[in-house]
């Protein structure tokens, strides 16, 4: 890739623990791992190899050995890129490396020991460190979210409910980029409140597995932090800037052994680390710089990731190893991993007054509650200044005057205080006069009653409307203002100098490096011989130390073809495996569902690139979905419901009695009440006809009369009307 102005690589760094007590009593071996810390650089021994074979030597940004303070790697290697995010940019600082080097202690550390905090922990300090020595013109909006991946799932730690819902899905926009969808967000005020949200994520992540020890080790964890500043700018208006920070805890990355897995397990160890494996062919694309496709769209990290391999963002990669001998080949790979990612090209530049910060809105919000608030209050002082009299001239122009807000509160509160007073007293007065009549009195203090209920209401809107607004600007941070810095004078000056000599240091190790590179080049030029003898012997030092790097060349390419041979020897497998289980499914595809059936499903399937799935096509189009949907057929005109065409032919036929319920609702009874005796009578007299009648029909006379009141008193006569008007449909 190109250099251009604004380009600057990924900063690489490398940090080895100490041997753990385990390793120590398992043999005199001792490290394979030195460091020159001066020159930035790692050796590496290979403890199988014969002791002529060469050591491997790879130079970093910086290197931290088994003695290193937390403290010195953030001062020298951190610390930079949080000033820059504080001052808009984008910034990723990842730890990469095996199961147990010591990612985690490099990002957290043990909270409880200031010594031993991590990246983490000191970035928050350090930005509201920052915030509270600012000045106080600047404002500052900070936001945290905690998300993990864990099987190809994003997983949100701070919403309560992230165990029971689906993975959540990135979006990407021309505005922020990629981004994940409904992801929790927390405003954070304080130090306090910023570890808070950590330990709850971390808690979240916690509970969520069940073996704590191979869920992180198999789960990609970033911290993300949102820091905006409102700073008016030379043209008078507020401009925001901000800077995006991903603090990013890699899983594992050692080789998954897949030997022997089947069917969804497969799935399962193919997915644990495609993320870490799209990670390394975004690295080595982008490294490469030849290839012009980056498969960023490959796994969920890398699409995250994005901007920080290769775009907008500052990135500073910390790569973690263990001293042990054992591990000799997973440390080579994570050298090589870090050796490469140091090519990787950023384009930073400010995020300057972006469409979607949301300090922006609110700042408007605030702004637009505070004129409600001020509105509100202004009527009622003006209300308060006509009770009492005064000021009637002043009424124009003073609502453009800049009046105190407290003031206005004050009176506002006070004007209410006294409405309520006067209220109470003409209540009183009106329950004491004698000369008003009983009717009018309840009148009029129900009137009262009412005015003082909508007082309270109003009191109340205020109320809340002030509560909004406060909670609103206390999330405002205001430089210099809303935290207070305890650090006095002659720590901060120790601070200022811990981070100079930091700074020293950083930049001795770099010029260090070009000198190393300046003199392997120069070499030549330099040297001028008074003797052949002094030649020869000059020539053939070099000539030994150019064979040495031949040597090491040799050695490096017969590795990495090695490996190559090994990581395509892992894929055939896979894809072995993996026929071998499409075989499976083709066969009982093949055999045992129908051919029309499987032609249907067939059609309906399509592929969704964003979520990697296939899915069924709708049955009906989103948009036509409400308009296309079948109605539901109604009640046939003039039946009380649908009627089936046998029904009705049989209906018409008038032979079978069953199907005449359908229309007894029909029939024109006489609505006259019968005589309870009178229909017993009739029933008596008209016994033969009735018994024709189905049970439902004698039911609707039962219930016809049964509804009826008692004290109706019905003649013979409306029975027999019923009789008839049942025989005529019969
Ligand atoms: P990872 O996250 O890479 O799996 P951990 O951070 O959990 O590894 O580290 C494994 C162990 O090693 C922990 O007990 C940790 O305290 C210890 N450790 C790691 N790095 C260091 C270090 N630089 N100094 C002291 N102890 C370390
Ligand atoms: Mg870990």
């Amino acid at each position: 890739m190109s250099k251009n102005k604004s380009s600057e690589s990924v900063k690489v760094v490398v940090r080895c623990r100490p041997l753990s007590r385990k390793e120590e009593s398992n043999g005199p071996a001792g490290g394979i791992v030195q460091m020159d810390l001066r020159l930035g650089q790692v050796i590496l021994k290979n403890p199988r190899a014969p002791p002529s074979e060469p050591q491997k030597t790879f130079t970093f940004d910086a290197v931290y050995d088994s003695s290193s303070k937390q403290r010195d790697l953030y001062d020298e290697s951190v610390r930079p890129l949080i000033d820059s995010v504080l001052a808009g940019f984008n910034g990723t600082i990842f730890a990469y490396g095996q199961t147990g080097t010591g990612k985690t202690y490099t990002m957290q550390g043990l909270w409880l020991d200031p010594e031993k905090q991590g990246v983490i922990p000191n970035a928050f300090d350090h930005i509201f460190t920052h915030i509270s020595r600012s000045q106080s013109d600047k404002q500052y909006l900070v936001r945290a979210s905690y998300l993990e991946i864990y099987l190809e799932e994003i997983r949100d730690l701070l919403d309560p409910n992230h165990g029971n819902t689906r993975g959540l899905e990135l979006r990407e926009s021309p505005e922020t980029g990629v981004y994940v969808q409904d992801l929790t967000s927390c405003v954070c005020k304080s130090i306090k409140e910023i570890e808070e949200v950590m330990n709850v994520g971390n808690q979240a992540r916690a509970v969520g597995a069940t073996d704590m020890n191979e869920h992180s080790s198999r789960s990609h964890a970033l911290f993300l932090i949102t820091v905006e500043c409102s700073q008016p700018g030379p043209d008078g208006r507020k401009h925001i800037r901000v800077g995006r920070l991903n603090l990013v805890d890699l899983a594992g990355s050692e080789r998954q052994a897949k030997t022997g897995v089947q069917g969804d397990r497969l799935k399962e160890a193919a997915k644990i680390n495609l993320s870490l494996s799209a990670l390394g062919n975004v690295i080595s694309a982008l490294a490469d710089g030849r290839s012009s496709h980056v498969p960023y769209r490959d796994s969920k990290l890398t699409r995250l990731l994005q901007d920080s391999l290769g775009g907008n963002a500052k990135t500073v990669m910390v790569a973690t190893l263990g001293p042990a001998p054992q591990h000799y080949d997973e440390t080579l790979t994570t050298l090589r991993y870090a050796n490469r990612a140091k090519n990787i090209q950023n384009q930073p530049r400010v995020n300057e007054d972006p469409k979607d910060a949301l300090l922006r809105e609110f700042q408007k919000e605030i702004a637009r509650l505070r004129a409600q608030l001020n509105h509100r209050r202004f009527r009622s002082k003006q209300k308060k200044e006509q009770v009492d009299g005064e000021a009637w001239e002043r009424e124009g122009d003073e609502e453009e005057e800049e009046v105190e807000e407290e003031e206005v509160e004050k009176e506002a509160e006070e004007f209410v205080k006294l409405e309520e007073q006067r209220l109470e007293k003409e209540n009183e007065a009106i329950r004491e006069d004698q000369f008003m009549l009983a009717e009018e009195k309840q009148k009029l203090l129900g009137e009262n009653e009412k005015m003082m209920g909508d007082l309270r209401k109003r009191q109340e809107a205020t109320e809340q409307l002030t509560a909004r607004y406060k909670a609103m600007e206390s999330k405002l941070l205001v430089g210099g203002k809303n935290i207070i810095d305890h650090t006095n004078e002659q720590q901060k000056m120790l601070e200022m100098k811990r981070q100079e000599i930091a700074e020293q240091t950083r930049k001795e190790r770099e010029m260090q490096q070009q000198m190393l590179i300046q003199d392997e080049e120069a070499v030549e030029l330099r040297e001028t011989f008074t003797s052949l003898q002094q030649e020869v012997e000059a020539k053939t030092k070099k000539l030994k130390k150019l064979y040495a790097k031949l040597q090491c060349t040799k050695a490096e390419i017969k590795d990495v073809n090695d490996e190559h041979v090994r990581s395509r020897q892992e894929l055939e497998q896979t894809q072995n495996e993996l026929t071998r289980e499409l075989k499976f499914k083709y066969l009982i595809i093949e055999n045992f569902i129908p051919p029309e059936e499987k032609n249907k499903i067939m059609n309906r399937l399509m592929f969704d690139p964003e979520e990697d799935e296939w899915k069924f096509k709708p049955l009906v189009p989103d948009e036509s979905k409400s308009s296309q949907m079948k109605k539901r057929p109604a009640s046939a005109v003039g039946y009380k419901r649908p009627i089936s065409q046998y029904a009705r032919v049989a209906l018409s036929m008038g032979t079978h009695s069953r199907y005449r319920a359908e229309n007894v609702m029909l029939l024109e009874l006489d609505m006259t009440p019968p005589n309870t005796s009178a229909l017993t009578d009739g029933e008596q007299n008209q016994s033969p006809t009735l018994n024709n009648f189905p049970t439902n029909d004698k039911g609707i006379c039962k219930s016809r009369s049964w509804c009826q009141s008692q004290k109706s008193i019905t003649s013979s006569s409306s029975n027999n009307s019923l009789f008839a008007a049942l025989k005529t449909f019969n």
